[in-house]
């Protein structure tokens, strides 16, 4: 896949402060895809180090008072014909920037606030209908398929990838959408991203949301203890047994351990096919009775 990313997360000295964004993430990109690095703010004229700058009433100002919209502008402009020449697929742009900043940017005070909304080139991309990220969601880019974590604005999601989870054996006739709102089912999706174990990953295939795997401590099947999370994936019938799900896995229980928590659970019905791929990244069976197992995966020490 081709890939704008913000120059500084690749590692170029081209921030504010003349250091960098260096982000590992980032930088495993180059192994599999075509990256293309811009830096707006240079591209716009700005000498590198600079006044740190943020938009306040819709222009950019630096801190010292200085109206610096017209370059920052400059800048995005250039980013902008740089992707129409190149069509990328994903822009990775470093988060918060008045510039890159795809969610949020600081608001203009220098007193490191926050607001929602992207900086200009973000904006600008985003006018022009390119997919952008910040660099703080990404997880992977894989095979042309983008694992990242969930926006809080996609949760609903959820119920669907939460349908596609139940395990229907050969032969049986699948059950009506309507049974994901049954209380017990309920717990895994509502009001997601409440907890703080609630953590969700999604696999994006040509802009689709195509598989998701999240964690929540909930009293649910796989339930062992207070301090776990209790896992669940799923992927849509057309991407299944193309190893997405192990890449979704994998990215889950980096982050699990990255956030501190020893293991993470998950019941599975016996005769699912995913058992074997459970047990390849490392779950064991801690339970059991005739239909299910309840599976662990220990974390810490790994
Ligand atoms: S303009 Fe973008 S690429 Fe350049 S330093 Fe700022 S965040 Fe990084």
């Amino acid at each position: 896949m081709k890939i704008l990313v913000s120059a500084c997360l690749a590692g170029e000295n081209c921030k504010y402060n003349g250091g960098n964004n260096r982000n590992k993430k980032v930088l495993r990109l180059r192994e599999d895809n075509d990256v293309i690095l811009v830096c707006p703010e240079q591209l716009g004229g700005l000498p590198t180090p600079r006044v740190p700058s943020e938009i306040r009433d819709g222009r950019v100002t630096s801190e010292d008072g200085r109206d610096v919209d017209a370059e920052f502008r400059a800048g995005a402009a250039r980013c902008l014909e740089t992707a129409r020449r190149e069509l990328p697929g994903l822009a990775v742009l470093q988060p918060r920037s008045p510039s890159c900043g795809v969610k949020q940017r600081y608001d203009g005070t220098f007193t490191g606030t926050l607001t929602e909304g992207p900086g200009v080139t973000a904006q600008l991309l985003l006018e022009n209908g390119f997919r952008c990220i910040d660099a703080e969601d990404l997880i992977e880019v894989w095979e042309g398929i983008l694992i990242r974590k969930l926006r809080i604005e996609e949760r609903d999601l959820l119920r669907d990838f939460l349908y596609e989870a139940i395990f229907i054996p050969e032969g049986v006739e699948p059950p009506a959408r309507e049974i994901v709102e049954r209380p017990e089912l309920r717990i895994y999706y509502e009001d997601f991203g409440s907890g703080s174990a609630d953590h969700c990953l999604v696999a994006e295939a040509g802009g689709c949301v195509v598989g998701a795997v999240w964690t929540r401590i909930m009293d649910d099947y796989g339930h062992v203890d207070d301090e776990t999370p209790s896992l669940a994936i799923s992927l849509v019938p057309a991407y299944r047994g193309k190893g997405i799900g192990t890449r979704l896995m994998s990215g889950m229980l980096t982050l699990l351990k990255e956030q501190g928590y020893k293991q993470v659970s998950l019941s599975v019905q016996k005769a699912n096919y995913a058992v074997r791929m459970y047990r390849k990244l490392g779950f064991e069976i801690a339970e059991e009775n005739t239909e299910e197992y309840i599976m662990v995966r220990r974390l810490a020490g790994c």
